[in-house]
């Protein structure tokens, strides 16, 4: 799937998950799921792992923080995975955002913003951005639980079946 097909069905998929909260009643839950997903659709995706990809032109002037982490990456590695990808992204953020942002817990009105944000839209808008991902991963045909998988070493002769099951294209790269 191309770059413009992943972000047109993230933000297709977004305006309906936004729409369905919010007639169901949440409209605040509905709006810190799509900033998640808007977050993880736009800046933070699977394919940073590119050296060229809209996510990272979206960046601007900062899109150079991401080349370390596309150097670094081998395309449809750890992240192409389903919870260490993600995860690893959103550190590698922290990594390059962690001096800014302790700068500006210094000042005592951003400190207080900060301690009373209710901790709920965090996590809703954490699982919007898991949901971006994870909506990606699928659109690349990578199933969860199946990639990154090996078969084990022999330990004697294999049974009809796992000679089947490891000579199989299951264990083929993505
Ligand atoms: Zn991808």
């Amino acid at each position: 799937m191309h770059g413009y097909q992943h972000t047109a069905l993230n933000l297709a998929t977004t305006s309906v998950v936004a729409a369905a909260l919010t007639l169901l009643g949440h409209p605040q839950t509905a709006a810190a799921v799509s900033t998640g997903m808007v977050f993880g659709t736009l800046l933070v995706t699977p394919d940073l792992d590119l050296h060229y990809n809209d996510a990272r032109r979206n960046w601007g002037a900062l899109k150079a923080i991401w080349a370390p982490y596309a150097a670094m990456s081998t395309h449809r590695g750890i992240n192409h995975t389903y919870l260490a990808g993600p995860l690893l992204r959103l550190l590698y953020l922290a990594f390059w955002f962690a001096v800014p942002v302790y700068l500006l817990w210094q000042w005592p009105a951003a400190a207080a913003w900060a301690r009373e944000f209710p901790r709920e839209m965090l996590f809703s808008a954490f699982l919007g951005y898991l949901m971006s991902q994870w909506l990606h991963l699928l659109c690349d045909g990578i199933i969860p639980f199946q990639q990154r998988k090996r078969p084990r070493p022999a330990r004697g002769p294999l049974s009809r079946t796992e000679q089947t099951r490891s000579s199989g294209s299951r264990w083929s790269r993505r």
